[in-house]
């Protein structure tokens, strides 16, 4: 079963569950006034009944997201009309006036997410000023006359349907308030996770390379700095060889599996102290953690399997070959101008790039792990 949490509110459904909840509300107060024989207030509400009916179906089989702010306009008039006609008819003592009140926070609730910014505090300010301005002429109406049924028909209500109503007035606005709050914080749960959602796929992206799916050179440095704790580990430069030549020969297409080839191997071949990342174009760094003879071993590893790869572009069959740079970290202690060198990734991927330079002007196809002076 889905947690309560997890469903997603569609704007059609809580439309039509505010238009259900409405038409039954003014179904219990069609019954009570037509128990009480206030005629009046009985036909108001087979209207209101009706204009719910009509909203509930045009919610469920029509399109009201599209005059969404309308309906729900009409429904705020709808209520504050009934809570200002009721409580001057009957006075304030069946509580009617509280739905003018509450109506105003579901209709600040609804509208926040289904209008724009300005055009919703327009409308809740319209709103507040005449629920305002309701209430505070019942007030003042109630200083110099009794209600309407009273002044006007010469009737005294029964104090205990004008008790049965208040209990049903104040119990309606419970609910309600509950139920409002619950959708409410359904639904700011199911923004949360979509804006989670929409960070995780930007933090994805910002972090990786969007062809090969490796990390990219941003996310290198930040990772290193985890890295470079972990104890012994060497890094590594690679290239791939005449890469031109096979973007000119095969085209680009075929340019971009090789790549996507390559980096799969070093994805696979990465632990998960690791860090293989697309330097750029059709260079890779690789950060293997370890002595230097297991990252020379798994790079060895690496290398077989890229001579292995196998593309075909017609008849003719691409063979891939890289060279490399390969430093050790403790090295780097050697070269007198580092001076806090053991946690410089800079200065260490310097000396994986002289030399790979260095195998490049010296056959490529190779692993360069020593120092170029004494290579040379
Ligand atoms: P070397 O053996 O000396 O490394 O020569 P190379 O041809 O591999 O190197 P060069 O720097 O001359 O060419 C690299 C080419 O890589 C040029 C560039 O168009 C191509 N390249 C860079 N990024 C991409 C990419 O994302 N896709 C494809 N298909 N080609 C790319
Ligand atoms: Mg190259
Ligand atoms: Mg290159």
């Amino acid at each position: 079963m889905k947690n309560i949490l997890e469903i997603e509110l569609k704007s059609s459904f809580k439309y039509q569950v505010i238009f259900f909840i409405s038409a039954m509300m003014h179904s219990v107060f069609l019954i009570t006034f037509m128990l009480t024989r206030i005629y009046v207030l009985m036909t108001f509400n087979i209207i209101s009944v009706l204009f719910y009916l009509i909203a509930f179906a045009v919610g469920r089989w029509g399109d009201i997201e599209k005059h969404g702010v309308g309906w729900l306009s009409a429904c705020y008039a709808e209520i504050t009309g009934h809570a200002f006609i009721c409580t001057l008819w009957l006075g304030f003592e069946p509580c009617f006036y509280l739905y003018a009140i509450i109506v105003l926070m579901v209709a600040a609730y609804v509208l926040y997410l289904a209008c724009e910014k300005r055009q919703f505090l327009g409308i809740i300010m319209i709103f507040t000023v005449i629920t305002l301005v309701s209430v505070l002429f019942c007030l003042i109406y109630f200083n110099f006359f009794d209600p309407i049924i009273t002044s006007v028909f010469g009737k005294i209500p029964d104090k205990s349907h004008i008790g049965a109503m208040r209990a049903v007035n104040l119990l309606f606005n419970i609910i309600i308030t509950f139920f409002f709050s619950v959708m409410f914080i359904v639904e700011i749960q199911v923004l949360i996770r979509k804006l989670n959602t929409v960070n995780e796929k930007l933090n994805y992206s910002a972090m990786h390379d969007a062809l090969t799916g490796l990390y990219n050179r941003r996310s290198l440095y930040k990772m290193y700095d985890e890295i470079k704790d972990n104890g012994n580990f060497c890094v590594v430069m690679g290239d791939i060889d005449n890469f031109k030549k096979i973007n000119d020969t095969y085209g680009h297409g075929c340019g971009d599996d090789v790549l996507k080839g390559v980096s799969l191997i070093m994805n696979e071949m990465a632990d998960k102290n690791d860090i293989a990342c697309r330097w750029g174009g059709e260079e890779f760094l690789l950060v293997i953690a370890g002595s230097k003879e297991s990252c020379l071993a798994k790079l060895n590893e690496i290398r077989n399997k890229i001579l292995d790869l196998e593309f075909t572009q017609g008849d003719k069959k691409v063979t891939v070959t890289m060279t490399f740079g390969f430093v050790d970290c403790l090295e780097i202690l050697e070269h007198t101008e580092f001076i806090d060198p053991s946690m410089n990734i800079d200065a260490l991927v310097q000396i994986a790039d002289t030399r790979l330079y260095y195998g490049k002007e010296n056959g490529k196809n190779v692993i360069i792990d020593k120092n170029v002076e004494s290579v040379k």
